[in-house]
């Protein structure tokens, strides 16, 4: 598919599209929207970069502008297991949504409720949130999901990894029977398929592999270098590449401060973002990174993880980590939207084993880099990895689809457009009365 105008957008979306400067829809843009537009549930196999939240919160947007109650009353709701995805798809819906007249708020613990209450009290079409606050507001009264048509799990299978399961079934139990369910997971473990039995009913499953959309544009290389060595050559690295925005992936929070302040030392301005770090501090690293205060964000996995900052051109696997997908997903932070993207990744002699089972998983050699300063025969050694070719190729996105502008939602749109005597909202004013209704 060439472009959106394919799709069968309305023209707010479309202008919306054009301001992000997005030229060609994704893959699973150009696979989903079209059969979510007519109704359909999903299950959607794909990780962040592949541009899966506009592949669901464009569709949701513009089934929500279809029928519009005259006061806004919670139809769709996105879950998502950490606050730092939550806002980023927050982001989206209301990046896309700005020239329609749809309102929504996201929801998440560990900041003041008051601001998510105000907004829900004035009335929203959109939550989307994570099931720890979301229930807990619930609970006090100030949620009502007995009108929810669209529900969404992104990154199902990092909620379940979470434990979240007996949060979402909670929700679960109060949102109508008859809704559109749409599921997205970078893999889909025994759990998830489960769930999805559960939860859809029909779906459309689309597959974008996990691995090799993000892996293949991107450029990956290791260095082998003894532990002692790391930060000098990350400081070689960072003064001679064209490190214009960059995240450093570390083992231990504590690794993460003290690479910071070594960094800053040395004049590169960087930021930590971890678990110890407050919510407003990992914000504040995040605005500055994005904002090119700060060239480089050295985080932990569970902090820099979910991480959705356009133009990132390096991630740094400082310390590989134990499980060979999170390489996968933390070098997917770079390459971003098809652009391309350098990862760069140190391996000490207590690592081989990890790097084996990176290359394992994404079916190639990384490049190894053996002109630096810091070479340590060790770690070499023992690798298995002969590759010395230049093994990045470029991102083959082109895909074409049959468009069906069949519409047959078979959703119920039956609702009661009076909301204002709703007495199943009880502490929701719907204060937020709109100049358009259908
Ligand atoms: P996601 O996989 O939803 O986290 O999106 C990954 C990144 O790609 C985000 O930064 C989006 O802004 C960007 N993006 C999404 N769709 C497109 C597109 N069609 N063209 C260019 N960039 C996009």
């Amino acid at each position: 598919m060439k472009n959106f105008k394919e799709l069968d957008l309305i023209e707010p979306l479309q202008r919306a599209i054009a301001a992000a400067d997005y030229h060609t829809p994704t893959e699973i843009q150009a696979r989903s929207i079209p059969e979510l537009l007519q109704g359909k549930d999903l299950l959607g196999c794909a990780q962040t970069g592949t541009g899966k939240t506009a592949s669901f919160a464009l569709p949701v947007l513009q089934m929500l502008d279809e029928d519009l109650p005259e006061y806004p009353v919670v139809r769709a709701l996105v879950l998502c297991p950490t606050r730092e995805l939550a806002i980023q798809v927050a982001d989206s819906f209301r990046g896309y949504g700005k020239y329609l007249d749809l309102h929504g708020v996201t929801i998440y613990g560990g900041v003041s409720d008051k601001p998510q209450i105000k907004e829900l009290k004035e009335g929203v079409d959109w939550i989307v949130a994570t099931p720890g606050r979301l229930l807990d507001l619930m609970g006090q009264g100030y949620v009502d999901l007995s009108e929810v048509e669209f529900l969404v799990l992104d990154e199902a299978d990092r909620m379940l990894d979470m434990g979240f399961i007996r949060d979402i079934e909670k929700i679960l139990a109060v949102l109508p029977k008859k809704r559109q369910n749409l599921l997205f997971s970078a893999t889909i473990p025994d759990s998830i398929a489960k769930l999805s039995r559960d939860l859809l009913h029909k779906p459309v499953r689309i597959d974008v592999s996990p691995e090799t959309p993000t892996v293949e544009r991107i450029d990956q290389s290791v260095y082998f270098v003894a532990k002692r060595d790391k930060k000098r050559l990350l400081l070689d690295l960072v003064r001679s590449e064209e490190v214009g925005c960059g995240i450093i992936f570390t083992r231990t929070k504590h690794g993460a401060n003290r690479l910071t302040k070594r960094l800053n030392k040395a004049g590169i301005e960087s930021m930590a973002i971890h678990g110890n770090k407050s919510q407003g501090a990992r914000q504040r690293a995040l605005g500055a990174l994005k904002d090119g205060k700060i060239r480089l964000l050295v985080g932990t996995d569970v902090a820099a993880r979910g991480i959705d900052v356009d133009d990132v051109t390096h991630v740094f696997n400082y310390d590989l980590p134990n499980e060979p997908e999170v390489y996968v997903h933390r070098i997917g932070r770079t390459g971003r939207g098809g652009r391309g993207g350098t990862a760069i990744a140190f391996c000490d002699s207590e690592e081989r084993g990890q790097l084996n089972d990176i290359e394992k998983l994404i079916g190639e050699s990384i490049d190894v880099i053996d002109d630096h300063d810091y070479p340590d025969e060790g770690a070499k050694a023992s690798s298995s990895n002969q590759n010395n070719g230049n093994s990045n190729s470029g991102n083959k996105n082109g895909n074409s689809r049959n468009r069906s502008r069949n519409r047959n939602r078979n959703r119920n749109r039956g609702r009661n457009k009076s909301r204002g005597s709703n007495n199943s909202q009880p502490k929701q004013n719907n204060g937020r009365q709109r100049s358009r209704s259908n």
